[in-house]
């Protein structure tokens, strides 16, 4: 969070258990300590702090990776002192990017003759990667715009309404306007027909997406591109797409590797994918990858030379760490495609083994497809007396960390329940989930509805309006009971094992 905002205002120091072994006096929450204190000491103070974070391995939310070898791991440390823009100090370092871009644009089938080197640059993730494609397309379509002799103040890009953030944030810093596909119920990824129409003649590129984050799904690039392809043809416009493949990009060429989304259609000019997702490689890596030379604008292109030999650069930002760079060429020659392939795999049937398992509970409709990103993404077929937020909140208790959350318009009626499978995700783990699931379905039951949902629900339903009507002293006293009774329940049943 770059705008902190802290839990307690009125507890202004940090206290230690056992750091008080090392030192007495309490820190200062907010203001810089006035002396130093023993690195045991701080160690200790930070370490006991932390562990009230929840558990990474269990955080389902995330796509981004929370496991890698230990051998990886001890290149990672070892190259924490290395800071990535000084090329021409560490050049081993920049010649595995360029390994890794090169590899990864082969991946994305760009069209690169013999011995032809890959355009494109490491970054921080695919946020970072998204403002660069961006601003190229925009560059591109004002220097056309230009020489066209056109207004070329009012640039805009076409998504679906399920982008992720990013693309947001590009589209605000960057000024460019972002005009939306709605979703609609049952169909939770832009619509290539649609998204064609909305195009004219300031679109500077129509951004698809390989894994929605909201479900998981592809979308269909190919069809985006033959529409887009007609609409060309007939305008005599030029309308690129970037695909945005932050999730999928290490997914499709893998698991589906005849699918047509990538530089095999000729109007893809470039594809972002986080190798902190599916890349496999602990978060703070991205990649943005370019069709052509001539797809990324020149001047757009910085040149330094005052750390050494002239080094081009097209980042936002300049100082970074190397250990991630060097952590994604280890899982790119560790794995190679036989080792991709296996974890893609691996994830995708126990994407499976929890899908059938939600499935078979009979209480849950799955939003998500079976091709896309392994995600189960589901919903309650019946939220009226308890809804998702509630099964999130108490899958907590079990360690569970399950978001929940609306989906955007035209489907904001929709709550949805998410899981990620990740490579560390076991078929142990997604049986164990399934289970604990089957226990907060079965302690929802036997609560009472939740007033606050109650309060916030439509007045259509006359058996809704009956539980509001309930005197919050009435209400309380109800889930009170509720609760004593789960308690000697699950007391009960401790007692046999
Ligand atoms: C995660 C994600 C992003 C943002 O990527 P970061 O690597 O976290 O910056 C963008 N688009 C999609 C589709 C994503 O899933």
């Amino acid at each position: 969070m770059v705008i902190s905002k802290t839990a307690s205002q009125s507890d202004v120091s940090v206290h230690s258990t056992f750091a008080s072994r090392y030192v007495r006096a309490s820190l200062p929450r907010f203001k810089m300590p006035e002396n130093s204190i023993p690195k045991e000491a701080a160690y200790q103070i930070i370490n006991d702090e932390l562990m009230l974070d929840g558990n990474p391995r269990l955080n389902l939310a995330s796509f981004v990776t929370t496991w890698m070898e230990p051998e990886c791991d001890k290149l990672i440390m070892a190259a924490i002192n290395k800071n990535y823009v000084d090329m021409d100090e560490y050049p081993v370092t920049t010649e595995l990017q360029n390994r890794c871009v090169n590899m990864i644009a082969h991946l994305f089938n760009a069209p690169l003759g013999d011995g032809e080197a890959a355009v494109g640059v490491g970054t921080v993730g695919s946020s970072e990667a998204i403002m660069l494609a961006g601003l190229a397309f925009k560059r591109k379509w004002q220097n056309k715009m230009k020489e066209l002799g056109k207004p070329y103040d009012k640039p805009n890009i076409v998504t679906g309404a399920n982008v992720q953030v990013c693309w947001e944030k590009f589209a605000r810093y960057f000024e460019v306007e972002l005009k939306e596909v709605k979703l609609r119920d049952g169909y939770y990824v832009m619509d290539p027909e649609k998204a064609v129409e909305m195009v004219d003649e300031n679109t500077i590129c129509v951004a698809a997406i390989l894994g929605s984050t909201l479900n998981g799904e592809f979308e269909d690039v190919k069809r985006l591109n033959e529409l887009l392809l007609e609409k060309n043809k007939q305008t005599g416009w030029d309308t690129p797409i970037h695909v945005d493949a932050a999730s999928g990009g290490f997914i499709a060429p893998f698991l589906y590797p005849e699918l047509e989304w990538d530089f095999r259609l000729p109007l893809v000019k470039s594809i972002n994918v986080s190798g902190h997702k599916y890349g496999l490689v602990y978060a703070g890596i991205g990649w943005v990858i370019w069709r052509n030379k001539q797809d990324l604008p020149d001047e757009l292109v910085f040149h330094i030379n005052y750390l050494g030999a002239d080094q081009p650069t097209f980042t936002l930002n300049f100082s970074k760490g190397s250990s991630q760079v060097i952590a994604q060429y280890y899982q790119l020659i560790r794995l190679g495609h036989e080792g991709y392939q296996n974890v893609m795999e691996n994830c995708q049937e126990n994407a499976m083994v929890l899908k059938e398992g939600l499935e078979k509970t009979g209480k849950f409709n799955i939003v998500s497809k079976d091709t896309g990103v392994p995600l189960v993404a589901f919903s309650l077929k019946d939220n009226s007396r308890h809804n998702e937020f509630e099964v999130s909140e108490m899958l907590r208790r079990f360690g569970w960390i399950v978001p929940a959350y609306t989906m955007p318009p035209d489907a904001q009626h929709v709550t949805v329940l998410r899981v990620v499978i990740r490579e560390d995700f076991s078929r142990t783990l997604a049986e164990r989930l399934v289970l604990d699931i089957e226990k907060v379905l079965h302690e929802l039951d036997i609560l009472p509805a939740k007033v606050t949902a109650k309060l916030t629900a439509n007045d259509e339903n006359a058996h809704d309006v009956a539980v509001v009507k309930k005197t919050t002293r009435e209400v309380q006293l109800e889930i009170t009971a509720a609760w004593k009774k789960l308690v000697a329940d699950r007391k009960r049943t401790n007692g046999v094992c």
